[in-house]
């Protein structure tokens, strides 16, 4: 037995519990994912040790010639990934690399004008209990109820209207292709710097399957654990040229938000990053498309409401309001039944955020453990089997119970990290 499981059996016992429940669940969470055994091991490294408050060639501490390597190749691969030229590896996670973009744009008090948490936006888009709502007068859009697509009218007319000096970009859940070039051109109007969250769709901005911001923002930030697969954490990159930028956001992320950089996730992004060069990442991207699409098909077809009408990226969210369902209800039953959804407001909700009409549905985790196209169909038909049985208003109990089973054989069959022996069980 490990040293852990010695001196420590209660976290270890945790922990075993949960590497189960990821191989026994199935996980539909858009912003999961699972990283890779190199992701993982560099990640499990004596680089957590090690301060290393600067940049590379910078610091102050000494010891540090072995973790500049490491920050130095992970920033590389990150500019050649994304066709940056600035990147910064140190935000400790999305929220801290937002935290630093805004420090360097902006200065509290100032108009800041990001999509709505109800709309798909996130917390640090300017939601009203997070930093981005408190310290600065955050205006909200959203999207056209009707389309379900952003109202880039309505950003046009709160752009005029309040005179932003920054306007953020980018989505928690979004299924459809943001026109970057558009929000530029809102920006520019108004003398606005645009910052681009890509967090959710990192992945497959690497892979040239959806639209890179990098042309158009003067700054875009992402996580690397979503689409992109690495470990959590932040990253900050620019291809706007602008020096005097890159230095403020150097100094945004330290000094100014943070402490030490975490040099073994950095090491770990490293590896996403050198992982997302190669083909088999540009092919997973593609499946992940499909599944999203086949399983948003599935919906339409047994009559449920998938906002916007489908989904040209990772996730969709679908709509329970005209079956009178709850998005916890659902969440609920779905997961007594070892699916992992969340529920999530959809327009028009009325429920309260807590409650909501809706739930997101992603497909980067399935897609990793290997599920396709027809696997992911059926997967969606059995969700649909749960609500069904909650929208005639009867128990879900034996439905539960049914699909549970069914969902233990799928995972079976695609272990989220296979032995070699697993590995070669499995049919092609
Ligand atoms: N930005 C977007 C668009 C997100 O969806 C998220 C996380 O869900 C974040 C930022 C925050 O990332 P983190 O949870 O690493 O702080």
């Amino acid at each position: 037995s490990s040293s852990l499981s010695r001196f420590d059996p209660q976290i270890a016992e945790a922990i075993a519990d949960e590497v189960v429940r990821q191989q026994d669940h199935v996980e539909l969470i858009a912003s999961e994912n699972y990283a890779s055994p190199a992701v993982m091991e560099a990640q499990g490294t004596q680089l957590t040790n090690k301060y290393a408050e600067g940049y590379p060639g910078k610091r102050y501490y000494g010891g540090c010639e072995h973790v500049d390597v490491v920050e130095r190749l992970a920033i590389e691969r990150a500019c050649a990934l994304f066709s940056a030229d600035y990147a910064n590896v140190q935000p400790h996670s999305g929220a801290q690399a937002n935290a630093a973009a805004f420090m360097a744009l902006v200065s509290p008090g100032d108009t800041v004008l990001g999509m709505s948490l109800a709309h798909g936006g996130h917390l640090t888009h300017g939601a009203a209990p997070n930093f981005s709502g408190k310290h600065y007068h955050a205006v909200q859009y959203g999207l056209d109820e009707a389309t379900g697509q952003i109202d880039y009218a309505e950003v046009e007319r709160l752009a005029n209207e309040h005179r932003p000096k920054l306007i953020v970009a980018g989505f928690s859940a979004y299924s459809q292709v943001v026109d970057w070039r558009r929000f530029r051109a809102i920006a520019d109007s108004v003398g606005a710097w645009l910052l681009v969250d890509m967090a959710h769709v990192a992945g497959l901005v690497a892979a040239g399957l959806y639209p890179s911001p990098l042309p158009h923002a003067h700054v875009v930030t992402t996580t690397t654990h979503k689409t992109l697969r690495g470990p959590r954490g932040g990253l900050i990159l620019s291809a706007s040229g602008d020096e005097a930028l890159y230095k403020k956001l150097n100094g945004a992320v330290f000094p100014g938000q943070q402490g030490g950089p975490l040099m073994h996730v950095i090491a770990a992004k490293a590896v996403a990053f050198r992982e997302a060069m190669n083909q088999d990442f540009v092919r997973y991207q593609e499946q992940v498309i499909v599944n999203a699409k086949a399983m948003a098909g599935t919906f339409l077809e047994r009559g449920y409401d998938v906002v916007s009408g489908g989904t040209e990226d990772h996730l969709f969210l679908v709509s329970l309001i005209r079956q009178g369902i709850t998005g916890k209800d659902a969440d609920a039953a779905l997961g007594r039944s070892h699916i992992t959804v969340n529920k999530n407001a959809v327009p028009g909700d009325p429920q309260s955020p807590f409650v909501t009409s809706g739930l997101r549905i992603g497909t980067p985790a399935v897609t990793t453990r290997g599920f396709d196209a027809e696997e992911c169909e059926r997967l969606a038909g059995w969700i649909c089997d749960v609500l069904d049985v909650l929208a005639r208003g009867e128990d879900t109990a034996a439905i539960e119970a049914d699909v549970r089973q069914r969902v233990g054989e799928l995972c079976t069959r695609h272990p989220v990290y296979p032995t070699p022996r697993q590995a070669a069980a499995v049919p092609a």
